[in-house]
This record gives C-alpha cells, structure tokens and sequence, in this order.
C-alpha cells in the first residue's frame, strides 16, 4: 500500500516542525515522519540565544531559565560576564518541540510519531519496513546520523562526539560556565548549563583528532577536579554533525544537522536547524526564492570554523590563546563584542 504527499519532511527536530510550520501557510499536502514516540526530546544542553528569539516568537513559559551571565574560564583566568541582557535561554527539549509543534496548521500537515523511516529511494520512503509514501518533495530534518543524508552518498567527515551529565541540584545557579583548557578539551571546551533543577555538564570533540576514550578520560578527570558529583546524574551521548555539502539536492533537501549545519566550535545548532527549516520550506514554495538567510547562516558558520581552525593550529600554544581570550573578555567592548557574536544579544 502507498499514500502520496507533496512532501514528506522525516524527523521532528527543531529543523523539521519549523519546515512543516511555514509549509502549513501553503497549500501542499504535508507529512512529518518521527521515529520517536513524542515529538521534542533530544540530547542537548538546551541552550537557545537572543539569535532563535529573533527567528521564533518563542513565549517566556518555555524558559526554565534566562541567564543574563556567564562565567569563562582558562588554565589561568577567569572572567565574569554580565551584559544586563539575556544571552542564553535555556530550554527543555522537550517543551521546545510541543511548543513547536502547536504552531503547526494540521489542516494540510499530518505529523506522524512512531514512523521510523527504514528505507528512502527516488520516489518513496519506506516506513516502519512496510508502508511507502510517495513524495514530490523530500526534506532530511532527521539530524546527525540521516537516513536521507546517507542515500544522497554523503559522508559526515566533520562530527563532534559529546558526553554530558544532567546532575540534580536543588538550586542552580543563574549563569552559565564555559571551561575552556587544552590538557582536558583540546580547542574545544566544557559547559555548564543551569537548568530548572538540574545542571547539564559537558563536552565534545571531533573524535579524528581527540579519541573519544581519551576525552572520556579527561572529561572524568575535570569532573573530579571541579567536584562534580555525577553519582546520581544520568549520562548522554549523541554526535554533533558540521560537515555541511549543500542543502538542495533537485527535489531532495537536508536542513539543520542532516545538512551539516551545526557550529563544529560550539556545538550550537537549533539555531541552525530553525533557520534551515524555514529556509528549505520557503524554497519548496517557491522554486526561484533566493536564501540570503543561507547565505548569512553559512557565513556564521564559516566564521565559527575559522575560529576552530585556528585553535587546532594553535598547538602547545592553545592555553595562551585561551588565557589571552579570558583576560581581554575583562575589557568591555571585546566582551559585549565576542558575546553578541555568539548569542546575538547586546
Ligand atoms: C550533547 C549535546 C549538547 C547540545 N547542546 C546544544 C545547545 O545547548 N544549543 C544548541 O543550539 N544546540 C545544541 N546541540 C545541538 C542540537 O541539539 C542540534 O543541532 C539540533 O537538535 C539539530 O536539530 P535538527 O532538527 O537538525 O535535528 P534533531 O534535533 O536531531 O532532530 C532530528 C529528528 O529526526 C528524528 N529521526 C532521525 N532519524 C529518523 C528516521 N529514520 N525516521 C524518522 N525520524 C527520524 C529524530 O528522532 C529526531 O527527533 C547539542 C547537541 C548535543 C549532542
């Protein structure tokens, strides 16, 4: 048996339920395809900036925390920060994806859980390993290991492997911690993101130049030193794609993590993947439509990637670039310059 839609989008990520949000202002037929039982929760440390806000009328109910502060560390300094304004809001995955999914018309949009996608071809999807839905449009929205990524041949070279803890504590803190130390993380870092009752701690690496059995081991080994208490905290692990080689493919398309879109730097990628699914969502509406958003999106990222480059190269020199990052963070104007960078506020 076949049923057909004008698009099938597979995966209910943040890339995906915005794709099929604009979609529900058009009038082609539309199904999301979602492996899990609920649409929303994914591992992350939950971290949105002023930039998602500025995408996404997203209502402060949402929040578990807005955090106006951080803390940024190096082998040697240590830099409080606090800009007056929101810099990251932290969300449940979960509540995200709900809230995300209510936006969406369902008059022409039909968003299926328990529809795992097991196999793609020109035509069809295959779901569950025994229903085809024939498609005019596809769109990969199904993140870091994509089934459609992996039919259109397109390997993920560039990916970061990522451990963290959700620790329970009864009041946490409203800052956020970014640990930046060569020894421990390499060019990337270690963050501490307060949620509602929880602190979420962790770490990522490209697993080609930092073994992950190795960035385990050191990521233990800070945990100790820190003073973390992981003995009642639950464990996640879920890789991070930024290999990123087009997001249109004829009548194929990836968005968000499927199409590489994560910051290999930071890890950050909802922001990536709303832009994305918007972006692939206005080019299905209107074949001729020009992303410029893409172009300031891979812009971004370019930069992001500078910056991981540079650090890769920076070798035994890598402590003294972070130590020099963290002691110019004190002046004001680098601060509020290298802040609004990543978060967009300020
Ligand atoms: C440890 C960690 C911490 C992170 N922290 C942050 C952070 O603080 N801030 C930030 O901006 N980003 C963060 N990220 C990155 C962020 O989680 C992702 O970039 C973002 O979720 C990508 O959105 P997406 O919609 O592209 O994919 P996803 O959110 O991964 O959604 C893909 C969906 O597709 C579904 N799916 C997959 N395969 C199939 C299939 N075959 N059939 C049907 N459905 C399928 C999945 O179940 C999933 O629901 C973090 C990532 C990790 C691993």
């Amino acid at each position: 048996m076949s049923v057909n839609f004008d698009v099938v989008i597979i995966g209910a990520g943040p890339a995906g339920l915005r794709c099929a949000e604009v979609l529900s202002k058009s009038e082609l037929s539309v199904i999301v395809l979602e492996k899990k039982s609920v649409a929303g929760p994914k591992v992350c440390a939950g971290g949105i900036t002023a930039k998602d806000l500025r995408l996404l009328n997203i209502p402060d109910s949402i929040f578990e925390k807005t955090i106006n502060k951080a803390r940024l560390y190096s082998p040697h300094f240590t830099c409080n920060t606090d800009l007056g304004v929101p810099v990251v809001y932290m969300v449940n995955r979960a509540d995200f994806g709900q809230w995300q999914l209510s936006l969406i018309n369902s008059r022409n949009v039909t968003v299926r859980t328990n529809a795992k996608v097991t196999s793609v071809t020109g035509e069809y999807v295959e779901v569950n390993g025994n229903e085809r839905i024939k498609y005019k449009y596809l769109v990969g929205a199904d993140g870091a290991v994509s089934v459609v990524r992996r039919y259109l041949k397109l390997p993920v070279e560039k990916r970061l492997a990522t451990f963290q803890y959700r620790i329970p504590v009864d009041n946490p803190p409203d800052r956020i911690e970014i640990y930046m130390h060569s020894r421990y993380f390499k060019a990337w870092y270690a963050w501490v993101f307060p949620h509602e009752k929880e602190l979420v701690v962790g770490c990522g690496a490209n697993p080609g130049i930092y073994p992950p059995k190795k960035l385990k081991q050191q990521f233990h080994r800070w945990l100790n030193k820190q003073g973390f208490d992981v003995s009642k905290a639950k464990y996640e692990s879920f890789p991070i794609s930024y290999d990123y080689r087009g997001y249109r493919f004829g009548n194929r398309f990836l968005a968000g993590e499927a199409a590489g879109l994560a910051s290999g730097l930071t890890g950050e990628g909802i922001f990536q993947a709303l832009v994305s699914g918007e972006e692939v969502a206005k080019t299905i509406i209107d074949p001729d439509y020009h992303s410029e958003a893409m172009d300031d999106l891979l812009r971004y990222n370019k930069i992001q990637h500078r910056v991981l480059a540079f650090l890769l190269k920076a070798g035994i020199f890598r402590n003294l670039v972070f130590d020099l990052i963290v002691w110019l963070m004190h002046l004001k104007p680098v601060n509020r310059y290298i802040t609004k960078g990543f978060s967009g506020a300020g």
